[in-house]
């Protein structure tokens, strides 16, 4: 099974993607935690792709679609959940054409729904976990021990495209590239949708029925 997951930055697609994979077994396609970790470490891929994280805009095509093509090439067999990917019509079209070289077909699109000051107060808010990338919130989940880990005991950080003025091109970005994955996956019809107000249980629980409906079809 492929599924995805789209919506704004701070909807919660990250908490969700990773309690879904433990659930589903999916091996779960981040290019938001990739990049991260490759500017971390300093590579040659970190250093290409720094400034575009930290403006809030995205990484050029071709260096995603490298990304997706040696993913997607090593994980043909797995149940996959992509998490930020595709972000605009083209990208969602090569994904298209990738899975179908490989006989494969996505079955269900997901877009997750926040109200645009709710997303602000998460991001605001929000905290991860530099070794295990677990992620927190001090709005809705916070850690046990302030500033820690509850798994690893690692220090927290906060995202650097996490302030103010990034939130604000990053959230224009979403509705100029993304939003209208909607109707192009409505057109594909995977399309589904949910609202992520509600804590992270309740929305694991409204995915959770999604893909059990789906998976009860096959
Ligand atoms: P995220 O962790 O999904 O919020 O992504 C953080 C940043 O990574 C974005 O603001 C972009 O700069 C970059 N990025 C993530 N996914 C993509 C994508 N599919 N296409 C282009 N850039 C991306």
């Amino acid at each position: 099974m492929r599924i995805l997951l789209f919506g704004p930055p701070g909807v919660g697609k990250g908490t969700q993607a990773d309690l879904l994979s433990k659930k589903y077994n999916f091996i779960k396609f981040s290019i938001g935690d990739l990049l991260r970790e490759e500017v971390s470490l300093n590579s040659n891929l970190g250093n290409r792709v720094e400034s575009y994280l930290n403006r809030g805009v995205l990484v050029p095509n071709n260096i995603i679609f490298e990304l997706v093509k040696l993913f997607l090439g090593k994980n043909k067999e797995a149940h996959i959940l992509f998490d930020g990917f595709p972000r605009t019509l083209d990208q969602a079209k090569n994904l298209e054409k990738s899975l179908a070289q490989l006989g494969l077909s996505l079955d269900v699109a997901l877009e997750m729904h926040l109200a645009e000051d709710e997303i602000i107060k998460r991001l605001l808010n929000r905290r991860y976990c530099p070794k295990c990338n677990r992620i927190y919130n001090y709005a809705t989940t916070p850690p046990k021990i302030n500033g820690v880990c509850d798994q690893c005991r690692t220090k927290l950080e906060k995202r650097s495209d996490d302030d103010a003025n990034t939130i604000r091109k990053r959230l224009q970005v979403y509705e100029e590239k993304t939003h209208p994955l909607v109707d192009y996956y409505k057109s594909l019809s995977v399309y589904n949708q949910t609202d992520a107000i509600s804590s992270p249980e309740e929305v694991f629980d409204k995915i959770s029925k999604i893909i059990d409906g789906y998976i009860n079809k096959e």
